[in-house]
């Protein structure tokens, strides 16, 4: 089992060149700290190479939001795995449910980009999560569980990755699922994992959705958490660090 959490902030389609002062603030501030979570920052792609320079040598690491499954070719306004990997980033974000909604991405197009990730040498974080109705209608578990089944490929096995629980209706919205019902879907993932994959106990498997200062320790801390995965509050230091210290 990992015990070292992971935090990752995902800036979405946020953040201009003033924003990596806020990620060298982050990186100033985990150097003053002896122990520290594992940090990364997924910027937007224009920005995946200036912020790797700026955080040179520091804790923090960088990562992408997704790419695309093929090593290149005629995808106009796409980016490849290897190109992320070429402008600095060791991490990417996959199957995030703004993508699977806006666009159209299924279980097996997010597989096959977990399988370019690992070709290119990045870390995949492969997201999955129930809708609203889908929770209501007592299918949570189900449909994670699934989820988990048919976006993760078997070869995995033995590489680093995540797997990050975003409860759909749980992100950028406020609300959170309770802490038994974190704790659920987790050891739900957990025993996906353990089924599928030998190491699966190196592979820590993050919260996601509305992490904010005021519940990031009592999530951080529950059962089967490995870490999170931090949309709106990571796009400023002071929000992002007070999330980092409650792990
Ligand atoms: C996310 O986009 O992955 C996310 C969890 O967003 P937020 O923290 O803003 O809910």
């Amino acid at each position: 089992m990992t015990t070292r959490k992971f935090i990752v902030g995902n800036w979405k389609m946020n953040g201009l060149t003033a924003g990596l002062d806020e990620a060298a603030e982050v990186a100033k501030a985990l150097a003053s700290r002896p122990a520290h979570p594992r940090v990364a920052i997924c910027p937007p792609a224009t920005l995946i190479e200036r912020l790797t320079r700026r955080v040179a040598g520091t804790a923090v690491e960088v990562g992408a939001q997704d790419c695309r499954p093929e090593a290149g070719g005629a995808f106009t306004g796409d980016v490849c795995a290897a190109m992320l990997h070429d402008a600095g980033a060791r991490l990417v974000i996959l199957g995030h449910s703004e993508r699977r909604a806006g666009h159209g991405e299924t279980d097996a197009q997010v597989a096959a980009k977990a399988l370019a990730a690992l070709a290119a040498g990045l870390e995949p974080i492969i997201c999955v999560g129930e809708s609203l109705e889908q929770r209501q209608s007592g299918l949570a578990a189900t449909i994670v569980r699934a989820q988990v089944e048919a976006s993760l490929p078997p070869e995995l096995e033995g590489r680093p990755f995540a797997v990050a629980y975003e409860p759909i209706w749980a992100i950028g919205t406020g609300l959170t699922p309770s802490i038994p019902e974190i704790e659920a879907i987790h050891t739900e993932i957990r025993g996906v994992l353990s089924h599928r994959f030998a190491h699966s106990g190196a592979s820590p498997i993050l919260y996601g959705g509305s992490v904010k200062p005021a519940n990031a320790r009592e999530i951080l801390h529950a059962a089967e958490v490995g870490g999170a995965l931090v949309g709106g509050a990571s796009l400023l230091a002071k929000d992002f660090l007070a999330i980092i210290e409650g792990a």
